[in-house]
């Protein structure tokens, strides 16, 4: 009878595990074809994402190829954002299409001043392209201090334009933009006046982009520096997966934290690392110099690939890449070249003094067409007749073979330029 029930025992006991068996097998079937299902969504999804990324941007070539030189556009509307920074809603004089542009991207002015100056200048498109019949540009007045004048350009657009006025603006450009991925989280950082390309970027997120995991990081002194901040928080309201951090490196006095700010401070690795899940983000990152370059290089120590970090700088004072200026005897004795400026009847030693080709032709007393200086409006193009230049920063504009932007590049030997 004991071995009945014991042979009826182990039965059942095999039965059931058996089945376990066949339950986890099924499980697992299942779940492999889920995962195969989520695979092959993935790659379906960022196929038809760099497709349609693609897509856009044959079309803004297609679109800018129509105006590549300079074109008439009114002010529509100037709103004042903050105290000295103020945005300026343009359209265009002919009243026709605008071309559409990548989120991040920026427009270059020819703006003929008072004192019969023509200067150029570069301005970040800072509304999403999504909005189709302007463009807005948000500009920050450099005032004067005790040692320098105020800024050109930028006292000209707050203090001397109105709205009906007619300004030359080139068309969109720029290697600042934002990639098209809904997979891929995002971090956006803005400082200062930093904010405006990243701002396109966000308003872009929210249109197109909705379900896109990002988070926007913006750096001021505090309250009366700051822009768009209800824009800001009715975004984060209305968008589950965005969240806005507000970083007030000298909050005002009855600042409340959680409040008026979120984070006491300026952007640094560490508040990335105590708000952020992971490192595995696409930063997109522009403000001034000394958060740019300590941001960058903190990032590569937190395993960040240099592939998904983007960043752009608002003039001269671009993060450098790999090639930096040298200080040591050997290096100078191999940074001596003969910098030869053919039309100008010029030749100079370049021995690494100078940041630029452009610096060192102003240090001749030369003048040349310089608009950004930061290698990004392509102004300062000037035709390589012998020789080989390096690029010390990454240049947004893209000159033809054979030339080179002098603002942002330095020989590689003996060189002779065309200007
Ligand atoms: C791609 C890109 C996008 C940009 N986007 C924006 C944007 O969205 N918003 C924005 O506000 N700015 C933006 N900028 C910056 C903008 O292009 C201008 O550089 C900025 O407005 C200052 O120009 P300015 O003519 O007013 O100043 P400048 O006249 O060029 O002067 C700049 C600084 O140099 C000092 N200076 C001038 N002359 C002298 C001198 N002789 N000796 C010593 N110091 C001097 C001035 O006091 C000032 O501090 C962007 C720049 C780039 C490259």
């Amino acid at each position: 009878m004991v071995q009945v029930i014991e042979i009826l025992g182990i039965t059942a006991l095999t039965l059931a595990i058996l089945q376990g068996l066949m339950v986890c097998t099924s499980f697992w079937r299942k779940r492999r074809e889920e995962i195969s299902l989520l695979r092959l969504r993935e790659s379906y999804l960022q196929e038809s994402a760099s497709q349609a990324y693609r897509q856009a941007q044959q079309e803004i070539e297609r679109q800018q190829s129509v105006w590549q030189d300079w074109r008439k556009f009114e002010i529509d509307r100037i709103v004042t954002e903050a105290q000295g920074i103020k945005s300026f809603y343009l359209k265009p004089h002919d009243g026709k299409e605008i071309p559409t542009f990548l989120p991040g991207q920026f427009l270059t002015f020819r703006l003929n001043l008072p004192s019969g100056q023509s200067i150029i200048r570069c301005y970040s498109l800072s509304d999403a392209p999504e909005v189709k019949d302007y463009y807005r540009v948000t500009i920050k007045q450099i005032p004067a201090s005790e040692d320098k004048p105020a800024g050109l350009a930028s006292s000209y657009f707050h203090e001397c334009l109105s709205e009906g006025d007619i300004l030359d603006v080139k068309p969109p450009s720029g290697q600042f933009y934002l990639q098209r991925d809904p997979q891929r989280p995002v971090v956006l950082i803005g400082g200062g006046i930093g904010l405006t390309p990243v701002l396109s970027m966000l308003n872009s997120i929210c249109t197109s982009e909705p379900e896109r995991e990002t988070w926007l990081f913006y750096g001021i002194k505090n309250k009366d520096e700051q822009i768009a901040i209800q824009t800001l928080r009715k975004q984060e309201a209305q968008h589950k997966n965005l969240r806005v951090i507000i970083c007030h490196s000298q909050p005002l006095q009855g600042g409340v934290e959680g409040e008026d700010f979120d984070i006491a401070g300026r952007i640094s690795l560490a508040v990335l690392q105590q708000t952020l899940p992971s490192s595995n983000y696409q930063f997109y990152i522009c403000g001034p110099d000394t958060m740019m370059s300590g941001l960058t290089e903190q990032l590569s120590n937190w395993q960040v690939p240099e592939t998904d970090v983007f960043f752009e700088a608002f003039g001269p004072s671009s993060v450098r890449t790999s090639v930096k200026k040298s200080t040591s005897a050997s290096d100078q004795a191999h940074q001596q070249h003969k910098v030869t400026f053919a039309r100008s009847g010029i030749t100079a030693q370049w021995s690494g003094q100078q940041d630029s080709l452009l610096e060192l032709a102003e240090a001749e007393g030369l003048t040349l067409n310089a608009g950004c200086r930061a290698g990004n409006c392509g102004t300062c193009v000037v035709a390589v007749k012998e020789g080989n230049v390096d690029y010390i920063t990454v240049a947004g504009a893209r000159p033809e073979q054979g030339s080179c932007l002098v603002c942002v590049c330095k020989p590689k030997g003996d060189i002779v330029l065309d200007a």
